[in-house]
């Protein structure tokens, strides 16, 4: 619109009864919503922002589409906008995607989330996995000083799956073998003194030297102390490695020894798991997505709709 019949329009809004005042301001707010998710989205790549073809920087603008600018490559002619290459790249109802985020730091199931916001229940279910795509990967490059270590198993879930790669358990939810076994899937927690924590699927089973070699050994500082319970192979996963390692006997009763525990790794644990009983069972193939969102609100680290937009897209610490 011309800036003066805009000028001419805003003069005539003074004029509206309450009820057409009340009816604009509904028509306008997908479209001031949908506004501030591509400010928070432009903003937050704009320093970054290159052809994601060719990476180059110079760029002409090239017209708005579905509130996004859009870019052209100088060098390869290229066309794409701050989300193009993104887990987020054509979803539709930007409009919503900040109440999403809120939705997924107040952990709604997929239903009340798509009652929420008003869209279909698969939309809540894609929009989930997409958010947590880039966003579980923020993770510290590296555990410092004390890290205790420890394994959680949750059972195999091939929840959604269209078709089953082993016969229907018959008691639902429940294994048939008792103990650790390969229904189980192995969690891979470790987290030191100031918070830093990771996780790892480790597979079915219990966790095995090379698998911790895999995972533990590349975010281990090199004088870190690994704690864990008396499990064998971190006793010899820490021996190959020639890390300094000391143990609780939890099973002999022995919960605490000055420092050297394991309670910091089993409090995460037990959190994961009173949050993940709203879910009524994950997809295995999922479940590191589901780590990744505990990771993301476990005592808050991320509080605010717009870092978790930001994070969904893959832009961290801003
Ligand atoms: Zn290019």
């Amino acid at each position: 619109m011309q800036a003066c019949a805009f000028d001419a329009y805003l003069t005539q809004i003074t004029q509206l009864t309450r009820a057409q005042c009340a009816r604009v301001f509904a028509s306008l707010k997908p479209a001031v919503d949908r506004g501030h998710s591509a400010a928070v989205i432009e903003e937050a790549v704009a320093a970054r922002l290159c052809c994601p073809r060719c990476q180059g920087k110079q760029l002409y603008r090239h017209g708005i589409k579905s509130g996004l600018q859009r870019f052209r490559c100088r060098a390869c002619g290229r066309t794409f906008n701050s989300l193009t290459g993104t887990p987020l790249a054509r979803l539709r109802y930007k409009d919503k995607w900040l109440a999403f985020s809120d939705c997924m730091l107040d952990s709604r199931t997929v239903r009340k989330a798509a009652a929420r916001l008003a869209v279909a229940k698969n939309t809540s279910l894609r929009w989930r996995h997409r958010f947590l795509a880039l966003a579980k990967t923020d993770r510290p490059a590296c555990l410092q000083g004390i890290a205790e270590a420890d394994e959680t198993f949750l059972l195999e879930s091939q929840k959604g799956a269209r078709g089953l790669t082993r016969p229907a358990r018959k008691r639902a939810g429940k294994a048939s073998k008792p103990g650790i076994s390969t229904e189980q899937v192995c969690i891979l927690v470790a987290r030191d003194r100031s918070g830093n924590t990771v996780d790892f699927v480790t597979g079915r089973g219990p966790v095995t030297v090379a698998q911790l070699k895999t995972h533990l050994q590349p975010v281990l500082a090199a004088d870190a102390l690994l704690v864990t319970d008396a499990n064998k192979a971190y006793q010899a996963f820490a021996r190959q490695q020639g890390i300094s390692h000391r143990c609780v006997n939890i099973s002999a009763g022995e919960r605490v020894s000055g420092a050297v525990h394991v309670q910091n790794v089993n409090g995460y644990h037990s959190r994961f798991h009173m949050w993940l009983k709203r879910f009524n069972g994950v997809a295995t193939r999922y479940l590191s997505n589901y780590l990744g969102w505990r990771w993301a609100i476990d005592q808050e680290r991320i509080r605010t709709r717009e870092t978790l937009l930001r994070a969904a897209i893959g832009v961290f610490n801003t």
